[in-house]
């Protein structure tokens, strides 16, 4: 952990516990929200939006030059940590460290994701695996690190899992994206029906297009020219998508408000009403 932390240490009461009681259930102060692939994108405008309300948050990421730079943006309450969420024993190790240092989290929020587009026929096991590694893997290793710890904290907590509105609209060239998307809004179903006798509350959230920089990550199946495509497929989602702060208030508002399901745009919901084949998100 790169941070230095104020709870727990030597013993002494948590900080966090206190200012949490004087603090009451409204707000975040005194809670601790941890965030994965909160160097860029939804995961920082995330991290952002709880530390403007008070919260302690943990920004991890893969990328330590963007977790650090994120943290420094959000400020002193803001901690970098640098993991890969498809490795198993790395993503304990992190909820460990996390918790000896601040104790369990409050709030974990699985986001960080990469893309995959192309052709069904030209994506191979290698391409599948990797989107499955992270996508789906990377929010089960979140699911089991820190579900455990918040269920044997006797506190409870919040996990939210962003999974896609790719998740419910069947779409062209998304096949291996959508189906890790789709896997992930089942992972929280499931966990939400078991984790809830553990007081742990499980939400899964479902943004349609998000102006970030996936697309810096995203493999362009079958592309021979990945750079042209990666320059193409941010122009249009800036041109298309939202902003994340839209979506990073929308996690905050299913926190608050224990939304199980939510889907961030009006078009969203009414493609998993209708759950008819859109061809293209
Ligand atoms: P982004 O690329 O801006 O942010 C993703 C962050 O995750 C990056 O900082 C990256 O370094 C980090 N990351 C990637 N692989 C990682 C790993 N193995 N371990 C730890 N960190 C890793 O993208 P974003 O659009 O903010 O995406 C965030 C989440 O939202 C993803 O799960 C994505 O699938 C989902 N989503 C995005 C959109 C969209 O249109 N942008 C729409 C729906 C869902």
């Amino acid at each position: 952990m790169v941070a230095e932390f104020v709870d727990h240490v030597g013993g002494q009461p948590s900080t966090r516990g206190l200012q949490r009681a004087r603090a009451g259930t409204t707000g975040f102060t005194g809670r601790l929200v941890v965030v994965t692939g909160a160097g860029s994108g939804i995961g920082k405008a995330t991290a952002q939006a709880f530390a403007a309300l008070g919260a302690e948050v943990v920004v991890a990421d893969i990328d330590a030059t963007a977790a650090k730079r994120a943290a420094a943006e959000i400020g002193p309450a803001a901690y970098p940590h640098v993991v890969d969420v498809a490795d198993a024993d790395a993503m304990t190790r992190f909820a460990e460290e996390a918790a000896a240092e601040h104790g369990a989290p409050d709030i974990v929020v699985n986001n960080a994701g990469i893309g995959m587009a192309g052709s069904f026929l030209d994506t191979t096991p290698e391409d599948w695996r990797r989107v499955l590694d992270v996508n789906l893997m990377g929010v089960v290793h979140g699911c089991r690190a820190f579900g455990a710890l918040m269920a044997e904290s006797g506190e409870g907590g919040h996990i939210v899992n962003i999974a896609s509105a790719a998740a419910y609209t069947p779409s062209r060239a998304l096949s291996a994206y959508a189906s890790s998307k789709a896997a992930v809004l089942m992972l929280s179903d499931c966990l939400r029906a078991e984790l809830a006798d553990r007081g742990v509350a499980v939400t899964a959230v479902c943004p349609g297009i998000v102006a970030t920089d996936i697309t810096n990550t995203t493999t362009f199946v079958g592309a021979a020219d990945q750079e042209g495509m990666r320059r193409r497929a941010t122009a249009a989602y800036a041109r298309r998508g939202f902003g994340p702060e839209k979506v990073a208030a929308e996690i905050v508002r299913a926190v608050r408000e224990g939304i199980p399901v939510l889907p961030v745009t009006p078009e969203a919901r009414a493609a998993r009403l209708a759950a008819r084949f859109a061809p293209g998100l």
